[in-house]
């Protein structure tokens, strides 16, 4: 694959390019370029360029953009789908319902088209006025994850492009060849030479250049919390605004009288949608006492049952990379280590053929986890999951809290006044009662504390990307006089 800079697809400068492995059986699939500061250098150049046409468009112009790009995406969905299982490894259904998530969220900052504001506000007297437009910020650097490689990807460019940004786009190095194809859909839909660049290679190579280039207005990056924090710390240098979509470390809770098979169905969504690689997915798990035994003798028992392997096939597909396998295995070496019971997985699966040189793990739980022990304060990042009782409420909220992340929490309960007591007391930036997730479109997807800051979605994440400009006008005519100054020295001029 190749970089899209100024309107054409280019090697890197120096035509050094990097390996992209298939998940599921260790296989190369291409290469892609390893960007140098040229590169980077030229795609500023690019997106500072294409701005004044850009952003004086018009919203409703540039979401015909949107639409197009829209309507190419789903005639060729197959296409996304396929490639999201032999790049990012996932399986048929969850890669069908990622392709349902980006097609949503086009369409809905689309149709901002006709529903961004600006105020007009009074000013000092009935004559004056302070109208308060919303502008772009000028280039956006959107730096994407590889576990919703496609939707993370969507969700920075609708909404950035919609407003009148002009975007740099560098995607995980574990997913470049997903973002080339959605680069090719809008250039496809017809989107100006500049407005949109695609710049790939190492984060840790390339990443600190990009940040802290002087003509960067924003950065919006989902992504690890260390990465997110050394992005701040870069980004201070230009006083770029940031959009930061962090780690996560959610509890789920189980209340005594919740609905059983709702609580489960909505777990396994939880804990094993995509392997366990996702910012919402379930990490901690509380249960009620009076309920433990017999609920955790379910969810073992549902657990064993998911079939791991072929993606095309199984309920669990590969991890992202040999990284994150590792990562698996130590985190269950730890916990053996420290005398946890674990209640079913722990191994990577032997598998046949092509899949014995995937990144497999087993769907592994873990019982009784000491509330201060890693695997219930850093995040796991994988289908492993911690258990603990509890007994009382007060103790429920309190463990549910101690987390230094803040994104999503759940709570299973049929009492409405635990459900509101709950909406007050849990202190993350998304609470689902009795139902899993993902988040929607139309909500704001925002984490607290070291989960980030600033969101996506909504019309909250739509003026993510406006910043105020403020105008003030008098058009009163009558002769000006300033308290503060001695108007006299203006008689006779
Ligand atoms: P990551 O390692 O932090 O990488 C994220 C992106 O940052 C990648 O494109 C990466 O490029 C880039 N990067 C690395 N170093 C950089 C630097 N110095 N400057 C600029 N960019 C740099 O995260 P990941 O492993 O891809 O994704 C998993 C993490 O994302 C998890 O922590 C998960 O919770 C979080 N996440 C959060 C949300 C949310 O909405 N809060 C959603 C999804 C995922 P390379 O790939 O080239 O290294």
């Amino acid at each position: 694959m190749k970089n899209y800079i100024n309107g054409e697809w280019r090697d890197s400068s120096n035509k050094e390019v990097l390996n992209k492995y298939n998940p599921s059986t260790g296989e190369l699939i291409d290469t892609f370029p390893a960007a140098t500061k040229t590169d980077v250098d030229d795609a500023m150049d690019s997106s500072e360029d294409a701005f004044d046409s850009w952003s004086s468009l018009g919203t409703q112009a540039r979401a015909k953009i949107l639409y197009s790009a829209y309507n190419l995406i789903e005639e060729k969905r197959g296409e996304l789908e396929n490639l999201l299982t032999i790049e990012a490894g996932k399986i048929k259904r969850e890669a069908k319902d990622e392709v349902d998530g980006v097609l949503d969220q086009l369409q809905y900052y689309a149709e901002f088209e006709r529903k961004l504001t600006g105020d007009i506000v009074e000013g000092s007297n009935s004559k004056r006025k302070i109208f308060q437009y919303k502008v772009p910020y000028g280039i956006v650097v959107a730096i994407t994850p590889w576990n919703f490689p496609a939707a993370m990807v969507i969700r920075k460019l609708a909404p950035a492009l919609l407003t009148g940004n002009t975007v740099i786009l560098k995607p995980s190095s574990d997913t470049p060849l997903m973002a080339q194809w959605i680069v090719n859909k809008f250039i496809d839909a017809g989107i100006p030479k500049g407005v949109l660049n695609l710049i790939t290679g190492k984060g840790s190579e390339i990443g600190d250049y990009i940040v802290n280039h002087k003509k960067v207005s924003l950065v919006t990056m989902t992504g690890s919390t260390p990465i997110g924090q050394r992005i701040m710390q870069n980004a201070s240098n230009n006083m770029a605004k940031l959009i930061l979509e962090l780690g996560g470390k959610a509890p789920f809770m189980v209340w005594k009288d919740a609905d059983i098979e709702r609580t489960l169905k909505s777990l396994v969504w939880a804990k094993y949608l995509n392997v366990g690689q996702s910012c919402i997915a379930a990490e901690r798990l509380y249960i009620h006492e009076d309920i433990y035994d017999d609920f955790m003798k379910k969810f073992v028992n549902v657990t064993k049952r998911l079939t791991v392997g072929n993606p095309e096939t199984s309920d669990i597909g590969p991890l992202i990379n040999g990284g994150a396998l590792g990562s698996m295995e130590d985190v269950v070496k730890n916990a053996r280590e420290s005398g946890y019971k674990i209640a079913t997985g722990g191994n990577r699966p032997s598998l046949e053929g092509n899949y014995k040189n995937g990144y497999f793990f087993e769907p592994t739980i873990i019982e009784d986890v000491n509330q201060d022990s890693p695997l219930f304060q850093t995040e796991i990042f994988g289908p492993i999951i911690g258990t603990e009782k509890v007994s009382d409420i007060d103790e429920l909220y309190k463990k549910a809290n101690d987390s230094r992340y803040g994104l999503a929490s759940y709570l299973f309960t049929e009492d409405p006044e635990l459900m509101f007591d709950a909406a007050e007391k849990i202190k993350f930036g998304e609470l689902y009662i009795n139902m899993p997730g993902p988040e929607a479109s139309q909500g704001y997807h925002t984490g607290f504390r070291l989960t980030g800051q600033g969101g996506e979605g909504s019309v909250y994440g739509i003026n993510e990307y406006l910043k105020v400009k403020n105008v003030y006008v008098d058009y009163s005519k009558k002769p000006l006089n300033i308290n503060t100054i001695n108007n006299d020295v203006f008689n006779d001029l």
